[in-house]
């Protein structure tokens, strides 16, 4: 199967999980059924097309007509080299990241602190929930996710017939912020590369980002939460949801049917 035809597949097999319009899918060889070729796709070269007048154009529409979901923003931080010196590019384990994180001292968060909240979860998660920072409960624990707002997530969790364990939770930041304020720029700035590692090594197949802090620090963006749902988002690849933060919908429960929504989304994309 020719580079053109192998992107086609790969598109056309998104589709189809992503739940919109019916498609069928040739197999291999079966060369007598047309094709169309994916956005970004010269027809019949194989090739990428590069933007004709020099802009950057977004990227296309996944998908066409009923319930559509867009593709939106791609983050492609790049990753240290192999041989870097980095203790956290250095770490293989979530393990290793933990006990990195239990003795960090890189930005202020570490002085009221009274345990560092590293995550918690399957090593081999396939999807990954990132929430904001440690709540009072979580500082508390070391456990992310452990109060109210934990209650909800195992919750929303469960109705997609995901047990806690199965996913690994955590935070942009794996101290708590005093008065559980929004962490500031510098301090996400010195607890990603944490989160960064702790990604690289689950290698997730969906990433559910919960709240603007963690939609936009994954994403390299400043653009608002409602300007970032349904979408489908790429964090190295990987395909990033955004979604309400739970705590915000025990403040508002009208947020629940669309966060309802976007979780059903990611659990459509796990492994797809
Ligand atoms: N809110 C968060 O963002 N994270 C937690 O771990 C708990 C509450
Ligand atoms: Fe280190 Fe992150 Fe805690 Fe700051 S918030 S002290 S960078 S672990």
């Amino acid at each position: 199967m020719s580079d053109g035809r192998a992107l086609a597949r790969a598109y056309l097999e998104q589709q189809r999980l992503l739940g919109t319009d019916a498609v069928m899918v040739p197999a291999p060889g079966d060369s007598n059924v047309p094709l169309p070729e994916p956005p970004g796709v010269r027809p019949g070269s194989g090739e990428t097309a590069a933007p004709s007048s020099g802009e950057i154009h977004p990227t296309p529409s996944v998908s066409r007509g009923k319930p559509g979901i867009e593709s939106g923003l791609t983050y492609d931080p790049p990753a240290q080299d192999l041989f870097s010196s980095d203790p956290v590019q250095r770490a293989t384990t979530l393990a290793e990241i933990a006990d990195l994180v239990a003795g960090c001292t890189k930005c202020r968060l570490c002085e009221a602190r009274t345990n560092t909240v590293p995550g918690e979860g399957a090593e081999r998660a396939r999807l990954v929930v990132i929430g904001e920072g440690p709540g009072k409960t979580e500082d508390q624990t070391g456990r992310p996710f452990v109060g109210k707002a934990g209650e909800l997530l195992t919750k929303i969790l469960s109705a997609i017939g995901l047990a806690r364990e199965q996913v690994f939770i955590c935070n942009i930041v794996k101290c708590r912020p005093p008065e559980n304020r929004t962490p500031l720029y510098d301090e996400i700035a010195s607890c990603v590369p944490y989160l960064f590692r702790q990604i690289e090594l689950i290698g997730p197949s969906v990433i559910l980002a919960m709240g603007n802090t963690a939609a936009q620090t994954l994403l390299n963006t400043k653009q608002s939460l409602g300007a970032l749902r349904n979408k489908v988002h790429r964090f190295r690849g990987v395909p990033v949801i955004v979604t309400y933060h739970p705590a915000a919908l025990l403040r508002n429960p009208n947020w629940k049917k669309p966060t309802w929504d976007d979780v059903r989304i990611a659990h459509r994309l796990i492994d797809g």
